[in-house]
């Protein structure tokens, strides 16, 4: 390890490693396969370039993205590492040439994408070649749960662990649930005890959802309040990108737009005045970011709800690189769930993998509803454990005086209702029914008839479906999806302690601090519930059909 850290003062300049380079160094060095597990911005590329740099021969780097690999051997050249990559940018010449010059023993590292690892040339270099490592970099796209599934990770991983003279195996991500954790080390082999996962914890980042009914109009001001600081601001798709540009360059903000349907010559210059901070203000498909090393990144605002939480915390995280306080807001809009859906209904993934996918949808709408510290809802989801809440996010901010009130009894009576309704039916048909709708659908279906019929009609129908949500975000309820991809509502284990009466629902009143006193929808549902406790308090007994008596309940 003495020899690592002279490696990385000499050639990077740097005094130290960071929490978790180390101990990812020192297992690959004693020869185990190992999985690191880093934030982004974590300093991924130290843990195998060092170790590459020790061992004799070449090394080879498995990497996703072009743009990526050409990053990377560029800094590598800058720091005096002769590295090379091969992919489909080059002509096949320029592959030839390279392969010659590894096969002779001219780089310390070589970059590939993953298709290239089957061709018979590259076997050469394996056979010839003394390659002791071998990585791979963002190693979730290994596994069929992760976010970005190559299927050419997968059959190179096959190929790897079946060379004649094994390889240490080094993978790196930012970021894995569990169950991808799991099934990165079951194809690469490695065992547990080689898995190391720093904090994903980002402490110089402050995390907001924001319920914004014009989402132009915030940018705007925004940007005009965070003058002279560096932002990217993301948009699903490319039409949206286009108008947001628009929009802002009318108003006079010198922003550049970046996504897939631009050439390539527009897009490098976009990213260039980007990079040397002639524009401020990036507007961006998720096209934009991999291997984007800009360090000065003050905030990242999603302006629509990204697919997943994988996504939304890889592209959050570009904020605040350098460790200095940065922002990442979410704008969250229910339009923006249809949409994703949309996107995966017509995907052409298989029905195992569509409703995967939908369940980390909901996941992600999950982190718009949560009152918890939302630091410690994204990395709760990626298994980590939780710690003090931030103190900084937007709703551990805007809990500065709280007010809570019992809503036993609205849980109640939405946990009997999705029971007599046979947990069949999706959120917004049980507030309807709660609600004692009208609708045909519901008379034809025969809702009227059950006994939770209308029993919640002081409250409005977006009222209930807001207290529905807050008990989904809060656990109570879960989402499932059936054989036709249709999201119905189902209790939990807590669920029911509630029916049984042995578990109180609370919901805590915010008081925005920082924020103008609008009255949103949530303070206005605070109102009412109030409202209705006090009638409640004044008449004695919760009528008895609402709790639910049967037999289900009694296991
Ligand atoms: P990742 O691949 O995990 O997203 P990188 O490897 O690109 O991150 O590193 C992110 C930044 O952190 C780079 O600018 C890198 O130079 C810097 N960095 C990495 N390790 C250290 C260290 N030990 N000390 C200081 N800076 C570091
Ligand atoms: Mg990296
Ligand atoms: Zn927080």
């Amino acid at each position: 390890m003495k020899q690592a850290e002279e490696l990385l003062q000499r050639y990077y300049g740097f005094p130290s490693f960071r929490s978790g380079q180390r101990q990812v160094i020192e297992s690959i060095l004693t020869g185990y396969n190992t999985l690191g597990i880093m934030p982004t911005g974590g300093g991924k590329s130290i843990c195998y370039q060092i170790p590459a740099l020790m061992f004799p021969g070449v090394s080879v780097v498995v990497s996703p993205l072009i743009s990526l690999m050409k990053d990377q051997v560029d800094g590598l050249h800058q720091l005096g590492v002769p590295a090379t990559y091969i992919n489909s940018s080059l002509t096949l010449r320029e592959i030839d040439q390279r392969i010659r010059k590894t096969l002779e023993g001219k780089y310390k590292l070589l970059y590939i994408a993953p298709e290239r690892l089957e061709s018979d040339r590259f076997h050469a270099i394996f056979e010839t070649l003394p390659v002791y490592l071998v990585t791979i970099d963002e190693a979730h796209c290994i596994s069929q749960w992760g976010h970005d599934f190559r299927p050419s990770y997968r059959s190179m991983a096959q190929m790897i662990r079946q060379l004649p003279r094994k390889p240490i195996i080094a993978a790196l991500t930012a970021t894995a649930t569990p169950e991808v954790r799991e099934d990165i080390a079951t194809l690469l082999g490695i065992s547990g005890k080689n898995i190391y996962a720093t904090k994903l914890q980002r402490e110089n980042l402050s995390f907001a959802v924001r319920h914004e009914e014009n989402k132009r109009e915030f940018i705007q001001n925004y940007l005009a309040v965070h003058q002279g600081q560096t932002g990217i601001v993301y948009c699903s798709t490319r039409k949206e990108v286009d108008q947001l540009h628009q929009f802002l360059t009318a108003r006079g903000f010198a922003t550049a737009a970046y996504h897939a349907g631009m050439s390539d010559e527009e897009r490098s210059r976009a990213q260039e005045k980007f990079s040397y901070d002639q524009i401020q203000t990036i507007i961006a498909t998720n096209a934009f970011g991999m291997g984007i090393d800009k360090s000065n990144v003050r905030f990242v605002i999603h302006y629509n709800l990204p697919k997943n939480l994988e996504s939304y915390y890889q592209e959050a995280g570009r904020a605040g690189r350098d460790g200095e306080e940065s922002e990442c807001i979410l704008l969250f809009s229910p339009q923006d769930v249809y949409t994703q859906k949309f996107l995966i209904e017509n995907s052409g993934l298989g029905p195992e993998r569509k409703r995967h996918e939908l369940s980390k949808l909901q996941a992600m709408q999950n982190y718009c509803h949560t009152e918890q510290c939302l630091q410690n809802s994204i990395i709760g989801y990626f298994g980590d454990h939780e710690t003090n809440p931030c103190g900084k996010c937007s709703n551990c901010r805007r809990l500065t005086e709280e007010e809570e009130i019992d809503i036993t009894i609205e849980a109640q009576k939405i946990f009997s209702c999705i029971k007599r309704m046979k947990e069949k039916f999706g959120l917004s048909t049980v507030s309807k029914v709660l609600k004692g709708s009208r609708s045909k659908r519901l008379l034809e279906w025969g809702l009227d008839r059950i006994p939770t019929y209308g029993i919640m009609n002081e409250h409005t129908e977006k009222e209930i479906y807001q207290l529905c949500q807050m008990l989904l975000a809060e656990g109570y309820l879960a989402i499932k999806l059936t054989d036709q991809s249709l999201p119905v509502a189902k209790l939990t284990a807590r669920a029911v302690e509630v029916l049984k009466g042995e578990r109180r629902v609370s919901r805590l009143r915010k008081i925005h601090k920082d924020l103008p006193a609008q009255s949103d929808a949530q303070n206005d549902l605070f109102e009412q519930l109030k409202a209705i406790r006090l009638k409640l308090s004044q008449q004695e007994q919760i009528p008895p059909y609402i709790i639910f008596h049967d037999s289900t309940l009694k296991e």
